[in-house]
């Protein structure tokens, strides 16, 4: 850690009554209070919730990881198909992951939805026998929450405090970039993550009976007017109290890291063919990021090696194939936050080997029209695309992003 300034010991908690006043005062005006935006967050018929009233858990829990790594408007579809195809935990608990992958295939990241499975069916042994429909039945305390897969504090602390009202903070990207500004904090927030979370407690600890709204305007803050770039301060309630504002140039925070090179791999791709017009494609094993989805085969080219020989060698490798390497078909570049990848794609023709999972959970011949029931990830659409019109054949309805 570096040298601590002044502004790390500048005290929130003795502008806490203030903040939270004049947060609250500008949310109850401008805040995302619309149940087609969030219907998560109403009661069902139709109010946002008085502090007494519960909302149901699970619409506010499957809300809350959606939208732990994806903005508000792009989660919103994507909910309510979930909840329309899981509308209960017994149901969730009881699907199959390919149904599970498939509904949240286009939000990447989707350990999330492995995750949400494997809580679900560990929730589901522990609700009292009240039944889900009945919040008081599902857990309460933070702590319980914690032990679930995929649930973090600053998950639980949304899930609990929209659900019950429940005084806990919250610690997403847009709260940390709120608080990184109003401080002026002079390092990147995540090398103290403990100060923030003191201080958003701290807000909520001054209006504790309104945590779920103060939750709820501390996220709309971040989202429409304390924005990544160009934040709209004089619009803000907190413009008296924000040190980055006084500091003339409040888009210099949150301060960040330094940028760190981003490794570049080229990955050899076969779309294979067999004589019946079936494609190879194989499902990964279950860790990663991107772990459980399906996919062409291939793998990293290495150094000096024609891309056509990689393709080959791989196929070799991983599934005890022999292919001969046709024609390219399209060229992906796809970049994650830790690497970027190209994707070199060919087409291949099956010669012989009875195709083998050596490093995936399974492989599986499929019609070129049936890969639409299968959940690929983001880079894999524009494959797919290329490869019905080179068939001649319709696209896909597809809808994978992210
Ligand atoms: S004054 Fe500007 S920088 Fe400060 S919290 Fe408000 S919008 Fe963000």
């Amino acid at each position: 850690m570096g040298q601590r300034s002044s502004a790390e010991h500048r005290d929130l908690s003795a502008l806490a009554p203030e903040l939270s006043q004049s947060l609250l005062a500008w949310w109850e005006l401008h805040g995302r209070k619309d149940p087609a935006l969030k219907p998560w967050m109403f009661t069902k018929d139709g109010r946002w919730p008085e502090p007494h009233e519960h909302l149901n858990v699970l619409e506010c829990w499957i809300a809350e990881v959606m939208l732990q790594q994806t903005q508000l408007q792009v989660v919103l579809p994507y909910w309510t198909a979930w909840m329309e195809a899981f509308p209960r935990l017994e149901v969730l608990a009881g699907a199959d992951e390919q149904a599970v992958l498939l509904r949240w295939q286009g939000l990447g990241y989707y350990s999330r939805a492995r995750r949400l499975l494997a809580a679900a069916r560990q929730l589901l042994t522990e609700l009292r026998p009240v039944g889900e429909a009945d919040p008081q039945s599902w857990p309460q305390e933070l702590d319980r929450w914690l032990l679930l897969p995929g649930i973090g504090r600053s998950t639980a602390g949304g899930i609990l405090s929209s659900a019950f009202n429940s005084p806990l903070a919250i610690l997403d990207g847009n709260v940390r970039r709120v608080l990184a500004r109003v401080m002026a904090y002079p390092h990147p927030p995540m090398w103290h993550q403990g100060l923030f979370w003191s201080w958003s407690q701290s807000l909520i600890a001054a209006a504790p009976e309104r945590a779920r709204d103060l939750n709820q305007a501390f996220m709309d803050l971040g989202a429409t007017l304390c924005t990544p770039r160009n934040p709209a301060c004089a619009s803000c309630p907190w413009q008296s109290a924000c040190a980055a504002y006084a500091s003339g140039s409040p888009d210099r925070y949150p301060v960040k890291e330094a940028p760190r090179d981003v490794p570049f791999q080229v990955i050899g791709v076969g779309v294979v063919l067999n004589q019946a017009g079936q494609v190879l494609i194989d499902q990964r094993l279950n860790e990663g990021l991107l772990g459980g989805m399906w996919e062409f085969p291939g793998g990293k080219q290495e150094p000096g090696e024609l891309i056509e020989a990689t393709i080959a060698r791989e196929l070799r490798e991983e599934l005890a194939i022999e292919v001969t390497v046709d024609q390219a078909l399209i060229c992906v570049d796809h970049a994650y936050s830790h690497k970027k990848l190209r994707f070199e794609v060919y087409l291949c023709t099956w010669c012989s080997g009875e195709p083998q999972p050596l490093a995936s959970q399974q492989v599986r011949w499929v019609q070129p029209q049936e890969l639409g029931a299968y959940p690929f990830p983001a880079a894999n659409a524009r494959i797919i695309a290329a490869l019905m019109t080179h068939l001649g054949l319709p696209a896909l309805d597809q809808s994978v992003s992210g």
